[in-house]
């Protein structure tokens, strides 16, 4: 095993001063029963830890860096940016740019609000959907993460599976009876919750691509039937892309499936690896939003334009070069087809999901579409499968439950490598070795 004596001495610190010695969960690596590297650096597509040992990584930061770490246009525009001030609490020409940047990829966010996290992304959107239908009920799915607000931790995917708590102590019952959970890719069970809730439901929420059970893609027809049930019930649609935006496609997954929900929600790619998130859609909705309407949502930090700026340089990247979300998406197949094979005799146990640049590997048979299909993963195999890789220099999500990504500086050289240490991975994870 790797020498990790930096890492384990700088984690005992910090669990002596921050719960579980991390800022959020799943760094902490419970699920896989491991201990957390310490991170020094990035550059391209890979990262280094403090004891020295560098890494393939797929995490990315968990999701924002599409074109790698310390890309060269994102720190050159910082770099700029640093020198002149890092926020006003003002106006910036950069917000603008960028919201026009957005709304260039993602037409049917007609007006956008920056915020500071998907978090206070999703938060906002639904205090809008709330206000504009006069209803309190929120539905939303079994496996969706949409940040960690009161109304949303109810069966909200990989940290609650992986920790096996349902919800969280400190949502009010009051909070969490408002909120509906339907089950991912069953059309019926959103029929079903408008039927036991006539005119109560003022917003469905989904990840239009789950991320946060690992991957499940809709099955054909299921965003639409969602949409058609909206309409018919007087509810809006809102479309979590904090993970899926940049991702599933450039324009996200209503791109990708030609589905415009009433509003949606971004983060992680807009930011460049700073702290960005948006919410945005149908202008009558938007309007509402103060000062220009009566919903309040506010933040000190709110456009932050040195966030701008990274968030700007990635976009413009993929404007600037047509072909590099498609190259990224290219490489995830390969990387998808690679992993398939490199599971070799115990492919029939191993379902691999990929779309755009997001893909997880689940222990367990094809195939994996439901929430209840990847709760049957074989996790010790999975856990074993991970050590086994982190051994060989590849950092994947820690949790069999999360979104693994690939950004533009992963190339054909580093895909190849990653699908040999997980050909040896997998005969760890089968055979105990
Ligand atoms: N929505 C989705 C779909 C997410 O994946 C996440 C974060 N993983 C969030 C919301 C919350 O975003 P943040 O962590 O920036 O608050």
């Amino acid at each position: 095993m790797a020498n990790v004596a930096r890492s384990r001495a700088l984690f005992e610190r910090a669990r002596a001063l921050m719960p579980g010695g991390v800022n959020s969960p799943v760094r902490a690596f419970r699920a896989v029963g491991g201990e957390p590297r310490f991170i020094a650096r990035g550059e391209g597509a890979f990262i280094e830890d403090v004891d020295g040992n560098r890494y393939v990584d797929y995490v990315l930061s968990w999701g924002p860096l599409l074109l790698g770490h310390a890309p060269p246009p994102v720190i050159a525009a910082l770099s700029r940016r640093v020198l002149s001030g890092t926020t006003f609490g003002a106006p910036t020409e950069g917000e603008t740019l960028l919201a026009e940047a957005i709304q260039r990829f993602v037409p049917s966010m007609e007006m956008i609000r920056l915020v500071s996290s998907g978090t206070e992304a999703t938060m906002a959107a639904v205090r809008v959907a709330r206000a504009a239908t006069r209803r309190d009920r929120l539905v939303k799915f079994d496996g969706c993460y949409h940040g960690h607000a009161d109304g949303f931790l109810i069966r909200a995917g990989s940290g609650a599976a992986t920790l096996g708590i349902p919800d969280s102590p400190g949502v009010p019952a009051a909070s969490a009876a408002l909120t509906s959970v339907a089950v991912w890719n069953d059309l019926a069970s959103i029929e079903a919750l408008f039927a036991a809730h006539p005119g109560e439901i003022a917003a469905v929420i989904l990840e239009p691509v789950v991320g946060n059970y690992g991957v499940l893609p809709p099955r054909p027809g299921f965003l639409e039937g969602v949409r058609a049930a909206c309409d018919r019930h007087g509810a809006l649609l809102l479309f979590d892309e904090v993970m899926t935006g940049f991702r599933v496609a450039r324009g996200g997954a209503q791109e990708r499936y030609g589905v415009r929900p009433d509003l949606t929600m971004l983060g992680k790619v807009i930011g460049g690896g700073l702290p960005v998130g948006a919410y945005g859609g149908r202008r009558d909705l938007m309007s509402l939003v103060a000062p220009e309407g009566p919903v309040y949502q506010a933040g000190t930090l709110s456009g932050n334009p040195l966030a701008v700026e990274a968030g700007l340089a990635t976009l413009r990247a993929l404007d600037d070069d047509p072909d590099l979300f498609a190259r990224i998406e290219r490489r995830t197949a390969r990387l998808a087809d690679g992993l398939r094979e490199a599971a070799g005799r115990w492919r029939a146990d191993v379902t691999v999901n990929a779309i755009g640049s997001m893909f997880t590997v689940f222990f367990a048979r094809p195939p994996v579409e439901t929430t209840a299909d990847a709760a049957r993963a074989d996790r010790g195999r999975f856990a074993r499968w991970h050590a086994a890789l982190l051994d060989r220099g590849v950092y994947y999500p820690p949790s069999q439950f999360e979104a693994a990504f690939v950004s533009s500086a992963h190339g054909d050289r580093e895909i190849d490598a990653t699908i040999a240490a997980a050909a040896e991975a997998f005969r760890a994870a089968f055979e105990g070795a």
